[in-house]
């Protein structure tokens, strides 16, 4: 679970051309805790220190991406992974940089670990802040790889409130970054976003989206098939209301009546649920069937008998999309 590697370095200050003060690092051994990406053997770089959260009273450095953050061993504690490697008694020759050990965080983002650290240090302000999606990411990355529970509920919480567990909620907020999302869900264990994240993308018309249309270059091959494929049992759907707005095979409101609403409600249905051209997405099913819910001028247009049938296949049709999307998109 853990990425992160203690590794023991000789270091050297010096300056660079622009006056930022610079560490050379000549790793010379390291120790894993389970990480599969960490270096080993002897290797040379140069690190840059980050100014913003450089802390002059910190106690311990973190290294990632070449650069050097001094920050305080009891802020680390909230993270399960860190607790755990600051209670390891550490070797006396340990990496020393600025007089604090070193920790090197192999396959980290500075900037995912900027997101975590304002989190740590600054929780209000952190809030307070609109939450964008580079912000998400990061903090559902770190606390998950180090097991910052706080922080990854916070982080899912906010995944739900754009890509929820019922594709019924959805709303435009979840069009954008859906092909990250995905990603991002798969990365960091959160699967039960995935339905929402497929069916927010297969309403977007890739030739007018400029998310939805970048999917091939951000999806793997086996999320872009899901995606076809759900994208074609959605068809499916549609076209079979379409072609026979009243009849659902399964569904109990199917008798057709002679009181003279059903032409009305078949145009109603081949009406609501036409492609338009000028939209960016194509026909949003379960959006449309919840307005349908709520369309009080063409309900109160139907005879009582009507009503109950009208609005009982909406129903039906809304329950079957929610229970089908996941296999749809093969989930
Ligand atoms: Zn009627």
């Amino acid at each position: 679970m853990a990425c992160a590697s203690f590794s023991m370095d000789i270091v050297t200050p010096e300056e660079n051309l622009d006056g930022m003060p610079l560490v050379k690092r000549r790793r010379v051994s390291n120790y894993a805790r389970s990480c599969e990406a960490t270096q080993s053997g002897v290797s040379s770089r140069q690190c840059t220190i980050l100014k913003s959260l450089w802390f002059p009273d910190g106690d311990i450095v973190l290294e990632i991406e070449q650069r050097l953050l001094k920050v305080h061993r009891k802020r680390l504690r909230c993270s399960v992974i860190f607790s755990d490697m600051l209670h390891i008694p550490q070797p006396s020759e340990t990496d020393q940089v600025d007089g604090c050990p070193s920790v090197t965080l192999v396959g980290d983002a500075v900037t995912d670990w900027e997101v975590a650290l304002e989190w740590i240090y600054s929780i209000d302000d952190f809030l307070r802040k609109p939450t964008t999606f580079d912000v998400l990411s990061g903090a559902l990355r770190i606390s998950t790889k180090y097991e910052i529970g706080d922080l990854r509920c916070w982080a899912i919480q906010e995944l739900l409130l754009r890509w929820p567990v019922d594709v019924a909620s959805m709303r435009l907020n979840a069009l954008p970054h859906a092909a990250e999302a995905i990603n991002l869900a798969q990365e960091c264990n959160v699967p039960e976003i995935l339905p929402s994240c497929f069916y927010a993308l297969s309403v977007q018309k890739f030739h007018c989206s400029a998310d939805g249309g970048r999917s091939h270059i951000v999806l793997s091959p086996n999320d872009l098939r899901r995606l076809i494929a759900g994208r074609e049992a959605l068809q499916d759907v549609l076209l079979r209301i379409v072609i026979d707005p009243l009849t659902e095979p399964g569904c109990s409101n199917n008798n057709s009546r002679s009181c003279g609403c059903d032409p009305r409600r078949i145009e109603y249905w081949r009406t609501r649920l036409a492609p338009d051209p000028k939209s960016p997405w194509s026909t949003w099913l379960a959006r449309e069937l919840i307005q349908m819910l709520d369309d009080g001028a063409f309900t109160s247009s139907l005879c009582s008998d009507c009503l109950h049938a009208h609005l009982s296949t909406v129903r039906w049709r809304l329950g079957r999309l929610r229970g089908n999307i996941p296999s749809f998109f093969l989930l």
